[in-house]
């Protein structure tokens, strides 16, 4: 399997470089040159199989050129040690629990993936790899967890003086080894401008072979797209038309949803649902695409004005509008509506969602407003210890802190402060 660049202007490279390079050279993302179904067989069946093997059938044609089926095997072995849940909240109402990995967000799979994908690469070539990442709060930590000690790969990561939890710094702060972390004097939106800088500064590419590890690189995005078959796997003998509602952000999770019915899960339809970072939801009634600077909401992970991976749900509808729409529905609400739908899932159904599974509920809410018939299934992206404050404030109770969590409190935080990019490239150039 070969991938293109959604730009058309780049050569075709096989998954090794993409996910070495992370973006094309004429700044496309990279997009599977085919998405072959699985037979009917695999859907017919697939309550009997285990989570590993699923994944195995599903990746394999993604993968196969540049990875044994050893190694494939291997790496899911490592990257799916945990459990994926559907716990049904009301009637046809169910969360799709993605936080029981190692940093409590979904972003761990991904993570893991791509960092034994770039481990294996890495000892094949001997040239070390340096992975440039940018969070508001989540990507962090699941990239120091699933990077940590792998061999041939250096990690740093910038992030927003000020503006991660101290439970997120904590989990990307406290590692050591061979993941380093930039304390931004600035927003997230200066912490992505700096890396997107790198990823154009000349010396620094002559220097270093840089990447990056957010949901741009196809060894982030694609794994991603197992979520949606573990819960199909769950919820196949209730018979009913499928739907998942995916709280959204860069989009890359909802896309790999996309590309799970693409290899031929029965799933009736898509919502994306977002914050009042809008952009999608008024494309989608508008079919103007208008970019904005993002907005600070309690649901800090999904504060994303120009989502990149929107361009890759267009492509895989033919960039033909109506298409799109009889597939995906998309809206935004509210902190207020987000914080009301907390309570109401704690006082009345006694389920604790963060707010991000908030905004899905919502989103899956208002769409079985007319299709009540529905299954509906709304990912819960974070465990809600990681969002305290918030959810302990706005549901009046407190939570009990998990394992996971307990064991970075009371480690060390470690990183240097800048507030420039050229104090950021004197680190590149000098570690
Ligand atoms: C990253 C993240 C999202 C958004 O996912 P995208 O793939 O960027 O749309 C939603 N919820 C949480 C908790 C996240 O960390």
């Amino acid at each position: 399997m070969k991938y293109y660049s959604l730009n058309k202007k780049a050569t075709k490279v096989s998954f090794k470089d993409a996910v070495i390079k992370g973006i094309a050279p004429d700044r496309g993302l990279y997009f599977p040159e085919r998405i072959d179904p699985l037979p009917a067989s695999f859907f017919d069946h697939i309550e009997e199989l285990s989570n590993q093997e699923i994944a195995f059938n599903a990746l394999y044609q993604f993968v196969s050129a540049d990875i044994s089926n050893a190694e494939l095997r291997a790496i899911l072995a490592d990257m799916l040690d945990f459990n994926f849940p559907v716990v049904e909240v009301e009637s046809n109402v169910a969360s799709l629990e993605l936080f029981h990995g190692p940093t409590m967000a979904f972003k761990d799979v991904g993570a893991r993936f791509m960092a034994n994908c770039l481990g294996l690469f890495s000892k094949n070539n001997d040239a070390e790899v340096t992975v440039l990442v940018a969070t508001s709060g989540d990507t962090g930590g699941a990239v120091a967890n699933g990077f940590l000690g792998v061999e041939g790969v250096k990690v740093v990561i910038l992030y927003p003086s000020g503006k991660v939890s101290d439970i997120q710094e904590r989990q990307l702060t406290t590692l050591g080894q061979n993941i380093s972390a930039l304390k931004v004097d600035g927003t997230f939106d200066d912490c992505q401008k700096m890396v997107k800088t790198a990823f154009l500064d000349k010396e620094l590419l002559n220097a270093m072979q840089l990447t990056s590890a957010n949901s741009i690189n196809v060894a982030r995005w694609l794994p991603q797209l197992l979520y949606f078959l573990f819960a199909y796997k769950q919820v196949k003998s209730k018979n009913k038309d499928i739907i998942f509602s995916v709280p959204s952000g860069n989009f890359g999770n909802i896309c790999a949803g996309i590309v799970a019915q693409k290899l031929g899960m029965p799933v009736k339809h898509f919502i994306a649902a977002t914050n009042k970072n809008n952009t999608v939801p008024e494309f989608m009634k508008t079919g103007v695409y208008n970019p904005k600077p993002s907005s600070a909401t309690i649901s800090n992970a999904m504060d994303v004005g120009d989502p990149s991976n929107f361009i890759r749900i267009r492509h895989l509808f033919q960039n033909d509008f109506d298409i799109l729409s009889k597939n995906l529905s998309s809206y935004a609400f509210s902190d207020e509506e987000t914080k009301l739908a907390m309570k109401y899932m704690f006082e009345e159904k006694h389920y604790i969602a963060d707010p991000h599974g908030a905004v899905g509920y919502l989103g899956l809410k208002k769409y079985q407003k007319n299709h009540s018939d529905s299954y509906g299934i709304f990912l819960e992206t974070a465990h809600p210890v990681k969002f305290l404050s918030i959810v302990e404030d706005t549901v009046s109770t407190k939570l009990a802190i998990p394992a996971q969590i307990e064991k970075v409190m009371h480690k060390k935080k470690r990183f240097l402060k800048i507030s420039t990019y050229n104090e950021m490239k004197a680190f590149l150039l000098n570690n």
